[in-house]
This record gives structure tokens, sequence and C-alpha cells, in this order.
């Protein structure tokens, strides 16, 4: 109950939608209900026209009964045609009347649809841009757990469930009802006695469509979860399509893929047929129980207890009944699949950022000391990656991580700008735990420029900038200039607003790589991440992407990941990772003088290269 509740708050404001809403269908109803009335006059001119024409002169008194209308109808003709009109002219001005009542109904109806539309667009959009928000401010670490394609279908195909909540709700509330209401009323004022009989009918109808709706709840979940996993299975292959076909695992993935739609489909196919159960159902429980009232209605008729036309008109009106009462029954259905889909999309949205501000944090403003671990210790979940590390990255100066791969160094780097908390232990600038400053405030500080650069589906200006606005072109220019990149990207075919494709398909390796040292010039930080920026890349990209990290580590405070020692020689210190601790640290001169495992890569490498 809570999920659907919160569910609904998503389509505030509801004044500006529930107000008219209600207005367009009640006068829906009045015209919807009008119209089946008007089937009694239109018998009657029809079998006895005599009985129709009444000379009218003077306007009616008003009252709510047929004398009041005919003689409306009749007065009305007299107006128009002078006394002379005949059976005929009734007839015409019944099917005039008729064709504008259908007119005003439909009017209405097609205008509280088009506000029903608004509201489930603005409660999806609602929904759609609180879960992304929520999403992407979660601590990094959320993405290791959560598989993306999972978040990426509850963003995209569990909020187009959610909304049946919401729409549902409004049917159930201001429409359906109105309907029933407005029939009921035209029956009872035809045959109370007939009417009291179909009431009986109608909650078996109920009770039977409750029945077969009720298991789609569980059903629905399931289905979300397979389709889920579906997306998964699309991104990774998708990313990976050269590995995919470069080890020819086509058959493989296909097959997975196949696997996981054949759930899908069969949990869809039974949500299907059960669905489409309900309206055939309660279409046939509906014919029978109109063939007792044909018999009972037929001897009241007998009996001189109803009129004909009157018993006619009854049959239509009862013939609709049904559909209101169906779409109740169906509304629930839906918002129990809303609230399925509405739980997973809750549960993601309730998610707490373990990585976020504490109430007193404070903004890092300046930076004027350096850097400190001191004592940290971390594990992704019980796996334990690092062990009482610390070391201090004074202001102004370089510190490079080395070490065998899966000893820690990409973590340790990852602890400075907060994607991760130690979990013993803290990290320190200025003096102060960066649990202390808001985590903007220490991003706004740093350049982080890893191995895999990430360029979004853009313009190569719109990637140097990410979200920097402030800065003009000149400066993303020169920012371009000081990595080294100003040249290729003018000879690309529009300069800087040439896009890179997904992914930055478009360009190569140290290209790439180049995009994203002058992203990080731009930012112009205090403090540089480097996580083994240079190791995907051939010499002569290495040799250009080399000379603009040097034009960006200037000055700066930084922290530099390298596989290639020949890199990260004249670092002021090298600290020597092996199995989540501190093996060696010193300057490449005093590391060389000992027999350490430093050395041991040295000599490795200048073997291999
Ligand atoms: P390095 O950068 O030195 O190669 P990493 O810091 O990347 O080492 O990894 C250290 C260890 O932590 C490795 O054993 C790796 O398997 C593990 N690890 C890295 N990232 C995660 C993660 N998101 N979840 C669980 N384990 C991880």
């Amino acid at each position: 109950m809570n999920t659907y509740f919160r569910i609904l708050r998503f389509g505030r404001p509801y004044g500006r939608y529930a107000v008219p809403y209600f207005v367009c269908i009640l006068l829906h109803t009045v015209f919807n209900t009008l119209m089946f009335a008007m089937l009694i006059p239109i018998i009657q001119a029809m079998f006895d026209a005599d009985s129709m024409v009444k000379a009218v002169t003077a306007p009616p008194a008003f009252a709510l009964s047929t004398d009041y209308f005919k003689g409306l109808l009749n007065y009305g003709l007299y107006r128009v045609a002078g006394a002379g009109y005949n059976t005929k002219d009734i007839l015409l001005a019944l099917a005039v009347l008729t064709v504008v009542i259908v007119l005003l109904s439909n009017v209405f109806r097609y205008l509280a649809q088009r506000i029903l539309e608004n509201l489930r667009i603005h409660t999806l959009q609602e929904i759609r841009d609180t879960l992304f928000d929520r999403v992407v401010r979660l601590q990094v670490g959320y993405f290791s757990n959560e598989r993306k394609g999972d978040i990426i279908s509850k963003i995209t195909s569990d909020v187009q469930v959610v909304q049946f909540c919401i729409t549902s709700t409004f049917q159930i509330f201001f429409k359906e009802p109105f309907l029933l209401i407005g029939y009921f009323g035209l029956l009872i004022s035809i045959s109370f006695h007939l009417t009291l009989f179909t009431l009986a009918v109608l909650p078996v109808i109920a009770l039977v469509i409750g029945y077969i709706v009720k298991k789609l709840r569980r059903s629905a979940t399931e289905g979300q979860e397979a389709f889920g996993e579906m997306v998964s299975l699309l991104d990774e292959s998708l990313g990976a399509i050269k590995t995919v076909k470069g080890y020819n695992a086509t058959g493989y993935i296909a097959r997975k893929f196949r696997w996981l739609d054949g759930r899908y489909s069969d949990i869809m196919r039974y949500i299907a047929r059960r669905q489409q159960l309900a309206s055939p159902m309660s279409e046939f429980l509906g014919v029978a129980s109109l063939s007792f009232i044909l018999v009972y209605g037929g001897n009241m008729i007998m009996n001189g207890e109803l009129a004909a036309a009157a018993f006619i008109t009854y049959l239509g009106a009862f013939s609709q009944v049904t559909r209101p009462a169906r779409a109740i029954a169906d509304a629930f259905g839906n918002i129990n699949q809303g609230i399925a889909a509405g739980e997973r999309v809750l549960g993601m949205m309730d998610t707490e950022a373990t990585v976020c501000d504490r109430e007193e944090a404070r903004e890092l403003v300046g930076f004027s000391e350096g850097i400190e671990f001191r004592g940290v210790s971390f594990a992704y979940e019980d796996k334990e990656v690092l062990r009482d590390i610390s070391f201090t990255i004074p202001k102004g100066q370089t510190v490079a991580l080395v070490g065998p791969s899966g000893g820690g160094k990409s973590t340790i780097a990852d602890l400075i700008p907060r994607f991760y908390d130690p979990a013993v232990g803290a990290v320190l600038v200025d003096g102060v735990d960066l649990r202390d400053y808001r985590v903007e405030s220490v991003r706004r500080r740093m350049g982080i420029v890893a191995q895999e650069t990430v360029l979004f589906n853009d313009t190569i200006e719109e990637n140097i900038r990410m979200g920097n606005d402030r800065a003009t072109i000149e400066e993303v220019m020169a920012a371009a200039r000081v990595a080294n990149a100003y040249d290729f990207i003018m000879a690309t075919e529009h300069g800087f607003q040439t896009n890179v494709g997904d992914r930055g398909m478009k360009l190569s390796g140290g290209q790439r790589q180049r995009l994203s040292i002058a992203r990080a010039v731009l930012r112009n930080p205090d403090i540089l991440i480097l996580d083994e920026a240079t190791s995907a890349l051939d010499t002569e990209s290495e040799r250009l992407v080399q000379e603009s990290l040097g034009a960006l580590l200037r000055g700066r405070t930084s922290l530099v990941i390298a596989h290639r020692l020949s890199t990260i020689q004249h670092a002021d210190r090298i600290i020597v990772i092996e199995a989540g601790r501190i093996a060696e640290q010193g300057t490449h001169a005093e590391l060389m003088a000992v027999e350490g495992i430093y050395r041991k890569l040295i000599e490795m490498q200048q073997l291999a290269g």
C-alpha cells in the first residue's frame, strides 16, 4: 500500500489534471447515458408515432420525466416547423438530436483521455528523472554489485508499468464509477424491479475477474527481472562486440540470449493469457446474465408491467454496464502490476548512497599542504584488498604507485576522489579527513585520467568540456593544445564540432587519451590522478601523450599509476604496492640501490623491451 501511495505522489500536482478530467468525464457520462435514453423515443417514434406528436405551444414546466422531454421536443418542433409538423419530422428531429449527443459524448471522452495521457506522460517523466538523478549519485561500488542492464531496464521498462498505477487509479476513482452510476440511473428509471435482479449478477462477474488478475503481480515482477537480465546481456555483448566476434562466440552469446528471451517470453505469455481471459470471460458472463434478464423482463412485458421500447433500451444500457465493471477489474490488475514494478523502481530509488556528505561537512576551499593516507585498510565486500597503507603526497609533488597487477594500486587511487571510503584509517587532505569535506568540493579540485578513457557520443568540444560551461571556446582550444590534441582535432572533418561516435569509436586510443588529458587540463585541477594513462598505447602515441602529461603535471600534486616504469622515474617518490601493502618506497635511485621488487621489475621490463 505504501508503495502505491508513493507512486501516486509522482503524478503531482493532481489539481491540474484531476479537476478537468473529472468535469469531462462527468459530461461524457451525462451525454453517454442520454444517448442510450434516446432509444426510448426513437423506438416509440417508429412503432407508435402518433403517441409522440402532441401540440405544445409553450415551453413545458421542468420535471425529470419522459413527459417533460417529450413536451420539450414537441415545443422545439413547433417553434421550428410551425403547427403542421408530422411524425416523420419527429423522427428526423430525434436523429439530429442523437447525433449531437453522440458528438458531445465523444468530444468529452476525447478531452478526458487527453488529460489522462498528459498526466501519464508527466508522471513517467518525473519518475525517470528522479530515478536517474538518484542512481548517478550513488557511490561507484553500487555499480559493481548491480548489473547495469537491470538498472537500465528499471529506468526504461519498469517505469512504463508503474504508470498504470496512476492512470488506472484515475479510472477507478473518476471515471468508471460515474459511468456505472449513469447506467444504473437509467436502468432504475426504467424498472427498479428488474434492476434489483441485475445487481445480483455484477458481483459474480467482478469476483471471477478479480480471481484471474490476482496472480498477475508476481508474474509481473518475474517478467521485469527477466527483462533486466536480457538488457544486461545485450549491453555486455554489444559493448564487447569485437571480443565476441574475435572469439567466434556469437553462437554462445546467441544461445544465452535465446534462453533468456525464451524465459521472458514464457512469463509474458502467461501474463497475456490471464489478462486476455478476463475480457471474454466477463463478456460471456455478461451476455449469460443478459439472457436471464431477457426471460425475466420478457415476462414483465407479457404481464403488461413494462413497455417494449423501455425494455429494449434497458437491454442496451445493461450491455454497457458490464464494460465499466470490467474496466474496474482490469484497472485493479494493472495497479497490481504497477505496484510490482514500483517496488523494484522505488527499491533502487531508496538505495542510500554510502558515500555521501555528512551534515557538518564543509567545503574544501584551498589546497595547501597535501594528501595523506593514514593507516588505510579497505575491502571489497569481504575481500581485503588494502592493509595498513600510509604515505603522503606533499603539495606539488608526484607520487608513483608501481607493482604487480592486482596489488591494489587502482583501489588506492579510487579512495582519493572518494569513489569508496576506507574501512579503517583515513585519507586526509590538508590534515582533514576527506569524509569531513563535501564530496563535490573535493572532486572539483581533482582531475582523473584513466587507462580507459570515457568519451560520450557528442562533439569533441563537449567531450573536453564535460559539463564545464563556463570555459570559453578559446580555453577549450588552449587545453587541447597543451594536451597535444589540437592538430589532430583540426584535421578531423568538423574540428571541435566533430562527433566522436559511440564511446569515442571514431578516434584512435592515443587520440582519445589526449582528449581526456585536455579535459583534465581545462579543469585545471590541483590534484591529478593518472591511472595507467599510457599503458594501452603504441610508442608514438605514448610519446605524444607523455609530452602532454608532462605539461599537465607541471606544478600539480599527483598520484600516478604506471606499468611502464620508464615513465615515472622522475617521480618524487615511488611506492611499490604488493598484495595490498607497501613493499618498498623511495626515489628511483634509492630503490635501484636495494635488491628489491622495484629493481626486479625494472630489469624484467628492460629484458622485455
Ligand atoms: P591494481 O590496480 O594494482 O591492478 P586493483 O586495485 O585494481 O589492483 O585491484 C586489487 C584487488 O581488488 C584485485 O584482487 C581485484 O580483483 C580486486 N577488485 C578490484 N575491483 C573490485 C571490485 N569492484 N569488486 C571486488 N573486487 C575488486
